[in-house]
């Protein structure tokens, strides 16, 4: 099986919620849908208090080239543009719409047969974001200065207790394959490959039986038709979603330092995202409903759920039975890379691709001791950097020999700190370093 170099498997506890099927989130009265939620420059609202939206009405348009558009994730009367702390614990401009009941709804019109243009410009009215966590506009991806021959769908879900694109790829196998399909055709590649974990067996034999999709074997690859799309079934191990890794593993080129996919002619996409350009292309849908799971043991009910963009977290876990008292952690996306949350009052957002309360069974609640210099950390790093002196650079705030470690090449899996017996909080180290850096800039 294909995988990288480093890396570790961490306990997966996917079994939470793997064969949950995907449930509707019932509409709820409040919403807060965040301005700030891709990579970029915030989208400036088109709305105005007392103002009545319908669902998927544009209600905040892309301010520069790195932003995207937000649409409405209901029918409902616009309250106020209002503070709210986002999962990272910063306050951003959020549009609080409130539900007023109706059911009409806003989309373009379907394409049918579209040009490369047209899907690039239907994702970026869509508002698609990369929807893996990274939130990039995934128009601009699209649209690189180097040349690409190669699409990567990352379909690895590599974090623990993480089900949605798993269960995407089981229940809506063919509309994922038409974004799939639709993504080739706006870069102009036929080079596609699907990377996903060995521990997904249900949704690749699925996609396997599809027509048009071939697995990597040697038999099947010597037979390959131009349009055929090539299932690379990955080792299960962290972090194989990564971009640099997922890479390696599917079409062995390596990223440069500081470089991106594209730098490699490469072109790296989410599950999610995919299904998102389907439904902006096929049905003229805009991006305001994902796919999340909501897990861990302090949940009572664990399940996979669409849910609308804005809605507040604290309803989408009563909707799952409520937490638990064994419950010591909240957590924002998976554990490895999720940021911890300190209570419920935060809005879901495009890129929420889960929400973990996890107990003392789960989650360390152990202090840091000082490092024993054992190595673990710089034998897993994928990006083979010696994670130890970061973080003791960073510590006694010697930011520039921080950097002369890495921290900027630094992707933040968080394998070295899982995997350090001494509990040393190296992402946080680089992430201070990176903002330092970023300062002093
Ligand atoms: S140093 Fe960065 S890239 Fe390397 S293992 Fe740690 S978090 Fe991952
Ligand atoms: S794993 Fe932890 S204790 Fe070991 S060298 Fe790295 S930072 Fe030090």
């Amino acid at each position: 099986m294909k995988t990288f170099r480093g890396g570790f498997h961490v306990p997966d506890n996917k079994a939470l919620t793997a064969a949950s099927a995907i449930e509707q989130m019932p509409a709820v009265t409040d919403y807060y849908v965040s301005l700030s939620q891709h990579i970029g420059k915030p989208a400036q609202p088109v709305v105005k208090a007392g103002d009545e939206v319908v669902e998927g009405q544009l209600i905040a348009q892309a301010s520069a080239f790195v932003s995207a558009n937000i649409h409405s994730p209901v029918c409902g009367e616009v309250v106020d543009i209002v503070k709210r702390k986002n999962a990272q614990g910063a306050l951003v401009d959020a549009i609080h719409i409130k539900a007023n009941g109706k059911q009409d709804k806003f989309a373009y019109p379907p394409l049918t047969d579209p040009t490369p243009a047209q899907i690039i410009q239907r994702i970026a009215d869509a508002g698609i974001v990369g929807m893996g966590g990274a939130g990039f506009p995934t128009a601009v991806k699209l649209q690189p200065k180097d040349p690409v021959d190669v699409l990567i769908i990352n379909a690895a879900e590599c974090e623990p207790y993480l089900n949605c694109d798993n269960r995407l790829m089981i229940e809506r196998t063919e509309q994922f394959l038409q974004g799939v399909r639709l993504i080739a055709k706006a870069i102009g590649v036929t080079n596609v490959y699907i990377g996903i974990e060995a521990n997904k067996t249900e949704a690749y034999d699925k996609l396997l039986a599809q027509e048009g999709v071939i697995s990597d074997s040697k038999e099947a690859l010597a037979n390959r038709k131009e349009s055929d799309v090539v299932l690379v079934q990955l080792k299960a191990k962290y972090p194989q979603g990564a971009e640099k890794t997922i890479i390696k593993a599917c079409v062995n080129r390596e990223v440069p330092v500081g470089g991106l996919p594209a730098a490699v002619g490469c072109i790296v996409d989410n599950v999610g995202t995919a299904y998102a350009v389907y439904d902006a292309v096929v049905n003229g849908v805009p991006l305001y409903r994902r796919l999340m799971t909501v897990s861990g043991r302090g949940v009572n009910a664990p399940k996979n759920i669409e849910v609308a963009i804005g809605t507040p977290l604290s309803s989408v876990v009563e909707l799952c039975g409520g937490l638990n008292d064994r419950t010591i952690k909240l957590v924002s996306g998976g554990p490895m890379m999720g940021f911890c949350l300190a209570d419920l009052e935060v809005a879901t957002t495009k890129t929420d691709s889960g929400f973990l309360a996890l107990t003392d069974k789960e989650a360390s609640s152990v202090l840091p001791t000082p490092c024993i210099n054992c190595g673990r950390c710089a034998s897993v790093c994928p990006m083979r950097l010696m994670p130890m002196y970061i973080d003791f650079y960073a510590t006694v705030g010697d930011t520039d020999n921080a950097v002369k470690y890495g921290a900027l090449n630094c992707f933040e899996c968080g394998t070295c700190a899982y995997v350090c017996p001494a509990k040393r909080p190296i992402v946080q180290s680089v992430r201070l370093t990176k903002m330092k850096a970023k300062e002093k800039k």
